[in-house]
């Protein structure tokens, strides 16, 4: 997407050689046309599936789920806890994701209720570096018996292999931008 991707040019940082700070739009600060503009383009990628709700993770998957929900009729986003609160009640699936960017292992979960036997779920994340929370997040919908019509990321790092595995388990694959590599600090971006 040319203005996410302008996004990133503009004021994008990378640190070290595998992370991409970019919180001045996407992680910290939010800019909420860009955000409208990634719901809009993961809903024309994925209503011709027929979403029925948009999962994602807390904090930084949520703008992007509801941007994406509203896009695709309103319908609801749901996100899965990273820590056990006295909110998350009852049943839950539960799945386990190494973090990548607090090198962590975290235990996602959904309140069983939310994600009803038989729909159909669209993951939507921020970004995909290994794949781990993706595939989390795809783990929990096959877990409630629900059906992935696809995974939409804004910001893809393709030098790493998130997207292999997660096509490789079969799952639909759309990202808005690319970052191919970073050299000496500079982000090499594509759409
Ligand atoms: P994965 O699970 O694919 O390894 O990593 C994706 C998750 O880690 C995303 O939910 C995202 O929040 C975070 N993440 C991974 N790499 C980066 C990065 O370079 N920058 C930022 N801001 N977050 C990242």
């Amino acid at each position: 997407m040319k203005e996410l991707v302008e996004a990133i040019c503009k004021q994008g940082v990378g640190v070290g050689t595998d992370v991409v700070k970019v919180d001045m739009f996407l992680n910290h600060r939010l800019d909420t046309a860009l955000y409208v503009k990634m719901g809009q383009a993961f809903a024309d990628a994925f209503l011709e599936y027929q979403p029925e709700i948009v999962l994602t993770v807390e904090a930084s998957g949520i703008a992007a789920a509801i941007t994406t929900a509203m896009a695709c009729g309103n319908i609801p986003v749901v996100f899965a806890k990273k820590s056990p609160t006295r909110n998350v009640t009852g049943d839950v699936y539960e799945s386990r994701v190494y973090s990548f960017t607090h090198g962590v292992e975290n235990h996602i979960r959904v309140d069983k209720e939310y994600l009803p036997k038989g729909a159909k779920v669209l993951v939507v994340d921020d970004f995909l570096a290994n794949g781990e929370a993706a595939e989390g997040l795809c783990d929990l919908v096959n877990q409630s018996g629900g059906e992935v019509i696809g995974v939409g990321i804004c910001v893809e790092k393709s030098f790493q292999p998130g997207r292999q595995k997660l096509q490789d388990l079969g799952y639909r694959v759309i990202s808005l931008a690319k970052i191919t590599g970073i050299v000496d600090g500079k982000l090499q971006v594509k759409e």
